[in-house]
């Protein structure tokens, strides 16, 4: 089994998650060859720990959806093990799931497409509460109508339908939805890539507040960097059903190890003009391979600047580095990697190496 992410931030405090050798494998399809099998998920470790935000980013496909949704239960993993509280997920059933369920929410990417257009704010709010048995008539009015204030909502509205709220309201509804049970862990799945960037904002500082407020813990998964470097303690990348690179965020963000990290790392816009002007994002080419049929070894090898042989044929484990807690697999670089790292596009400049190319003045502490 691939070695654990760090236990633990917080001194002595056991995580208040921990996914343990996770796969998540859909069956597709009947045709002439037989079932297909869509590698979603293929062998994930994963804690987080009490308080934090984890962010979790990687190309669309990558299998972050998945993931989330299998740490909180709406799909049962293929095989591995999620411990919430030491409890595992995967061998708990009935009345004891739903309690813990309970405690375990999920925000979703498309605030319209997640919420019923035929039921009002209220009841789309109190529904959860009615589900686990909490509260009925006023005493689950008053919730929903504090959970409301609490999201920024006006709780007069309680009767109006959601086409009748703006995208960020809407995304203000289902953060309530999910907040009404009191829970301590919250999935966010995309919760700001559907708003505009002022809106967006407003959201993020929203779920800030929240956390400090009701002490909760995130697993906040997106594919913009910038908002994933603003909200989270620590980030872990994701590739093609796999954990490539965790760490905390500013030496994810400042020293990317793994070179999928780097290319992500380096399509992020910087502030400074200057800077920004000095910025030469590597090209990845290609698109994410099919998980139909992932690649063999590394999975990143077909798309990577520095894959040597090996890297087809023996799959890197998710190891320890130096720096704790830091987190990547792959493999050390040889001179072998030279001719393909000469042959990597660079959107800007004409820098014969991505790794100059990635260290560019904006970020001189970086290096492969
Ligand atoms: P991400 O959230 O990183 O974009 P997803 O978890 O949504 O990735 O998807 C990972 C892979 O699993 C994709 O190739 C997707 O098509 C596939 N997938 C997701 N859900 C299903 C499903 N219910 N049935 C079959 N394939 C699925
Ligand atoms: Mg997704």
């Amino acid at each position: 089994m691939i070695e654990a992410a760090p236990a633990a931030t917080t001194a002595g405090a056991p995580p208040l998650l921990r996914v343990e050798n996770v796969v998540k494998h859909f069956a597709i399809g009947a045709g002439f060859i037989g079932h297909a099998v869509v590698h979603a998920v293929d062998g994930v470790d994963l804690v987080v720990n009490t308080g934090e935000t984890l962010g979790l980013v990687g190309e669309s496909g990558s299998g972050k959806s998945t993931l989330g949704r299998v740490i909180v239960q709406l799909y049962p993993a293929t095989s591995g093990h999620v411990y919430f509280k030491d409890v595992d997920l995967t061998k708990v059933r009935g009345e004891k799931l739903r309690r813990i369920r309970q405690q375990m929410q999920m925000i979703f990417q498309d605030p319209y497409a997640s919420l019923n257009p035929r039921m009002a704010v209220g009841d789309i709010i109190a529904e959860p509460l009615h589900n686990f048995g909490l509260a009925r008539g006023k005493a689950a009015e008053k919730r929903v109508q504090e959970t409301m204030r609490v999201c920024g909502l006006n709780p007069n509205f309680i009767n109006r339908y959601p086409h009748e709220f703006s995208g960020g309201q809407r995304q203000r509804i289902g953060i309530a939805r999910a907040l009404v049970l009191n829970p301590s862990f919250i999935v966010a799945d995309e919760p700001v890539s559907a708003l505009d960037v002022s809106i967006q904002a407003q959201i993020v500082n929203l779920m800030e507040d929240l956390q400090d407020r009701f002490h909760l813990t995130f697993l906040f998964i997106a594919h913009d960097l910038s908002v994933v470097h603003h909200m989270s303690d620590r980030i872990a990348v994701m590739y093609l059903g796999k954990i490539v690179e965790v760490g905390a965020t500013a030496e994810v963000r400042d020293r990317p190890l793994h070179p999928y990290t780097k290319v992500l790392e380096s399509s992020v816009p910087v502030p400074d003009p200057d800077l920004e002007m000095a910025r030469r994002p590597i090209l990845l080419t290609g698109e994410i391979p099919s998980p139909v049929n992932p690649p063999s070894g590394c999975r990143f090898h077909t798309r990577c600047p520095i894959a040597q042989q090996i890297c087809s044929e023996v799959e890197p484990p998710l190891e320890r580095k130096s720096e704790w807690p830091r987190f990547c697999s792959g493999f050390p670089w040889t001179p072998t990697c030279m001719p393909r790292i000469r042959r990597w596009p660079i959107a800007k400049g004409s820098s014969p190496c991505p790794i100059r190319a990635m260290s560019c003045s904006a970020r001189a502490s970086r290096s492969w």
